[in-house]
């Protein structure tokens, strides 16, 4: 069967295609500039030509619209037609206290989704758009919700409440929720394959390290403690999120630079993180290119976000009885899959625990590699994430 994944950003899309008799993505692509002049769908069948389809859209419907017709085109699409799709999987950004697993989506989950809205005011309403779209167009199939922080509705009130007045939870629901759910659940799932153990006697730290970036505690295959928090903003420093900061910052800043709450949030999730210390970019490969020319603000970046890595990996590893309960420190997404130095410096900075990395077995970019020594007191491990097939599988399993 093939399941359609859709990710619905605010002004793009992104969708895979993935036949589950084999696991394989059988056509992805990317739509953006939804509701901008100059929209366009970048559409790639496995093995044909890519394609760029320029042509405006003024909203989601239409940009599923067009996706749906590049998928049944009989020259670069990749199915006769629409009803070669069994289910179609949807990321949904917040779930609230509402999700602790997918569901199937129905009237009732689509009101709690839009319950949610307040949480993730960014997120959540281009989600519900693409649900909407895909009801239209695919009447006839089942859709359903993958939720980011369903994983880590685990987590036990000492590692989700706040130290501020409790009626606040009560009252607006601020808590700890976590993020990148799927992806820590993916590779939690993934690394229990590779060690040869049973998901529920595995015990990690999981490392998503991306543009956004987050790190988790795994115990008994069960998210414990995750970095992120109420939204994304919390926990590393990030491409051009803050991550922790003294939260008196936020007044101090407003009051001496006259900002109000939009300029201040833009401030924290847009201008921030290495973006902000650097001056350089959000991107850390650039970043990387400027320390090496001896730029010390982005030398200066990289440092600081390493440290802070570090500092959680160690934080977190209190969860634990020990160093040897822990089955492995797992690399994972953009960066901590194709940067080994940034592999090699955290764990460097991790020695009083005896982990070790071996520099050979880690030079490695986007390959499931196990990267630590023999003599390391647990192993470190680099696991590719596969959001898009996490889904898919969610997906197929409720259907
Ligand atoms: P997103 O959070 O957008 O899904 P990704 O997981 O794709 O992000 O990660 C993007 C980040 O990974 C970027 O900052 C990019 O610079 C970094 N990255 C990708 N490849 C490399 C590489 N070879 N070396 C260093 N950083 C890399």
């Amino acid at each position: 069967m093939n399941i359609l994944v859709i990710n619905c950003g605010s002004s793009s899309l992104k969708y895979q295609l993935i036949d589950m008799d084999g696991e394989n993505a059988i056509a992805k692509g990317l739509v953006e500039r939804i509701g901008i002049e100059g929209s366009r769908v970048k559409h790639e069948t496995i093995g044909k030509e890519k394609q760029v389809i320029e042509e405006p859209m003024s909203d989601h419907r239409k940009a599923l619209e067009l996706v749906m017709g590049a998928l049944v085109n009989p020259e670069y699409g990749a199915v006769k037609s629409l009803d070669e799709i069994g289910a179609v999987g949807h990321r949904v950004v917040h779930g609230g206290e509402d999700f602790s697993a997918s569901v199937v989506i129905d009237e009732k989950v689509m009101k709690a989704i839009e319950k949610n809205i307040e949480l993730a005011p960014l997120h959540n309403p281009p989600n519900i758009m693409g649900i909407e779209a895909c009801q239209k167009l695919l009447p006839n199939i089942k859709q359903v919700a993958v939720f980011d922080t369903a994983f880590h509705q685990t987590m036990s009130p000492e590692n989700y409440i706040y130290a501020i007045p409790y009626e606040y939870y009560e009252k607006h629901k601020i808590r700890r929720y976590g993020f990148h759910g799927t992806s820590h659940m993916y590779i939690t799932n993934k690394t229990a394959e590779i060690l040869n153990k049973n998901v529920e006697d595995i015990n990690l730290i999981t490392c998503h390290l991306g543009n956004g970036s987050s790190i988790s505690a795994i115990k008994n295959g069960k998210s414990i403690c995750t970095s992120m928090g109420l939204t994304p903003l919390e926990g590393l420093p990030m491409g051009t999120r803050s991550g922790n900061i003294d939260p008196a910052i936020v007044t101090f800043l407003m009051d001496k630079e006259n900002l109000n709450t939009e300029e201040i949030s833009n401030v924290l999730n847009k201008e921030s993180g290495v973006f902000g210390i650097s001056g350089v970019s959000s991107d850390f490969r650039d970043i990387e290119d400027a320390a090496a020319d001896g730029n010390k603000r982005a030398q200066l970046a990289l440092d600081i976000f390493e440290e802070n890595v570090a500092r959680f990996i160690s934080a977190y590893m209190t969860e634990f009885k020990s160093i040897e309960d822990i089955d492995a420190i797992v690399f994972t997404a953009g960066l901590g899959e194709n940067s080994p130095e940034t592999r090699e410096h955290i764990i460097n900075k991790l020695s009083i625990f005896g982990l070790e990395i071996d520099e050979n077995k880690n030079n490695v970019r986007g390959k499931e590699t196990i990267v630590s020594s023999e003599e390391s007191s647990s192993k470190v491990i680099v696991v590719p994430t596969d959001e898009e097939l996490m889904i898919a599988r969610d997906t197929l399993k409720l259907i």
